[in-house]
Parts: structure tokens; C-alpha cells; sequence
């Protein structure tokens, strides 16, 4: 009997060494390997090593969350293989705990270790989140600043001779990361106290707190409910009305049902705020960029606050 199950372990063990012989990583040609499992991660990489650079590889794991990352074992492979791994870091990607305990902490960029981490301020209900802080360092330009500044940092280290390149594109793309936050800036301050409203959920915390609006939201954070409570839609339906919102924003994953029903019974319109969580393959190659998204977000908030010229 012991020899039978000896004899099994030994058939599974060869079936997990071809399975992953099968997903040794097709990284693509570069030297330096870097693998990224959040949008916002991957597009300040490309902004630092520049998006024509050949030296490097730069590869989106787009198959997961952007902050609860399941990865593939094509992914892992990629994962540990890679010469920079950049992913957000918090609880919610606790599946990674397992694959990254053999990877050296040279080799791991985690997003949350650069920015004050800031705590998730309600609860509501059911809400089943248990994280102390909010995750999406990334969504103010301001965050996303001193993401890029760090992220240069790591690079220049491991690929010393791309460094004198790094350091010229992080300068530029600094520019216009510091140009928009003034834009933001100056936005929310033209208005009396600017409020946004949203019929989603709110992962937008970096950003409210940089720029210092109120807001209302019908989940807090990331919330995995999908239908908020039937007082919380009355809440909001009464504060557009009271207040005279004009916009009721979602964001760009999952429906927009809530977001629908809210401005409908409060007299406003729909309007997409994009967290940068999820970007769509079709978005990808149309060479979506977090500055493209985040000056849609500026031009939406503007609109919302009847500041369009
Ligand atoms: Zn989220």
C-alpha cells in the first residue's frame, strides 16, 4: 500500500514538474525583465524606462484585480522570474504571499510602501472589507508622484546603465504629473465646498484627501457588495436633491445600475470617474496611459461642477 501511494506521489510530482516546465515564462526579449500586476505600476514603469525601450521588457499581468492579484502559473513563472516585480503590496494580495517567499526583496516594488497609508474611513453595513487602510495609493496624481519617484529609484539600481535615462524620463514625467495636480488643485479650489457625489463605490480616498472635497459614496473604498442598502439610495437620491449635484459618478468596473437609479430619481446625469483598476485589452492597445485617464476624470469633475468653459 505505502509502495502504491509512493508510486502516486511520485506520478503527481512528475505531472507538477511538466505543468510547470510547460509555463517556463515566455518573458519577451530584454535584459532586464521587469513584470507589473497593477495598471497604474505599469504605466509609471513605461513612463521611466521609456515605451520604446528595447533593453527592457515590460510585461502587464492583466488577469487579475488591480489589488487582489490571483496569478496564473503562467504568472508565477513570470513573477519569479523577473528582475522587478511592482504590484500594490496590501492584505488584499495575500495569494502572493506564497509565490513571492523564494523572490529576494531586491526584486519586489510594492506600491503602498511609498505613500503615508491612510485609514478607510466608514463601514457600512454588511460591508465584509477588513483592511485598516485604503489600498489605491495611486489615484491622486500627488501619490502617483511619489510612486514614480521611488519606482526611479529601484530601477536606477537594478539597470545602472539605463539610470542617466531613467533619471531624464522621471524628471519629464514628474512635470506632468505635478501639472495636473495643480489642475486638480486649483480646481476644487475655484468651487465652495466642492462635493462629489458617487453611486459606486470610493476608492478615490489619496485623491478627496489631497485635494480636499467632500464626498458620498454609495460603498465605501472597494467594497465587494454589490447592492448598497435601500436607506443608503434614499441618502443619496435626497442629498442630489438638497444639494443640487449635478453628476452622479461610477467607476469603470462592473455595472452602473446604482449610479443610474440615483441620479434618475435626483434629477442628474451619469459620468464615468476612472479609479485606474481596470483597463481593458482594447484600452491597453489604444495606448490608454494613467495621464489619459486621469485628465478624463479632471474633465468629468469639471463638467460635474459646472466649471466647463
Ligand atoms: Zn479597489
Amino acid at each position: 500500500m505505502k509502495k502504491a501511494i509512493s508510486l502516486f506521489l511520485a506520478a503527481v510530482m512528475l505531472l507538477v514538474c511538466v505543468s510547470l516546465t510547460a509555463c517556463v515564462p515566455d518573458l519577451p526579449e530584454g535584459e532586464i525583465h521587469i513584470v507589473a500586476a497593477n495598471f497604474a505600476g505599469y504605466d509609471f514603469a513605461a513612463e521611466i524606462i521609456g515605451r520604446d525601450n528595447t533593453r527592457v521588457s515590460l510585461t502587464f499581468l492583466s488577469a487579475g484585480d488591480a489589488h487582489s492579484f490571483n496569478p496564473t502559473y503562467g504568472d508565477i513563472a513570470k513573477i519569479q522570474n523577473a528582475d522587478l516585480f511592482i504590484y500594490v503590496g496590501g492584505e488584499s494580495d495575500h495569494a502572493l504571499d506564497s509565490v513571492l517567499s523564494g523572490v529576494k526583496d531586491e526584486a519586489i516594488f510594492k506600491m503602498i510602501d511609498c505613500v503615508e497609508l491612510l485609514a478607510i474611513e466608514e463601514e457600512h453595513g454588511e460591508d465584509t472589507h477588513s483592511h485598516e487602510y485604503d489600498e489605491h495609493v495611486w489615484t491622486s496624481p500627488y501619490h502617483a508622484a511619489l510612486i514614480v519617484q521611488a519606482l526611479s529609484k529601484k530601477l536606477c539600481e537594478i539597470d545602472p546603465d539605463g539610470a542617466e535615462d531613467y533619471r531624464e524620463n522621471t524628471a519629464e514625467y514628474l512635470n506632468k504629473l505635478n501639472a495636473l495636480d495643480a489642475d486638480f488643485q486649483a480646481m476644487f479650489d475655484s468651487v465652495e465646498d466642492p462635493m462629489l457625489v458617487m453611486g459606486d463605490r470610493f476608492p478615490f480616498l489619496y485623491f478627496a484627501n489631497r485635494y480636499g472635497f467632500s464626498y458620498e459614496a454609495a460603498f465605501p473604498s472597494c467594497s465587494s457588495a454589490s447592492e448598497p442598502s435601500p436607506q443608503r439610495v434614499i441618502e443619496l437620491v435626497e442629498l442630489v436633491k438638497k444639494e443640487k449635484i449635478s453628476t452622479v459618478f461610477y467607476m469603470e468596473s462592473g455595472n452602473h445600475s446604482v449610479a443610474d437609479r440615483i441620479a434618475a430619481e435626483g434629477g442628474a446625469v451619469t459620468a464615468l470617474l476612472h479609479a485606474c483598476h481596470k483597463v481593458t485589452p482594447e484600452e491597453m492597445q489604444s495606448g490608454t496611459t494613467y495621464l489619459s485617464l486621469m485628465r478624463q476624470n479632471y474633465t468629468a469633475i469639471r463638467a460635474s461642477l459646472g466649471l466647463l468653459d
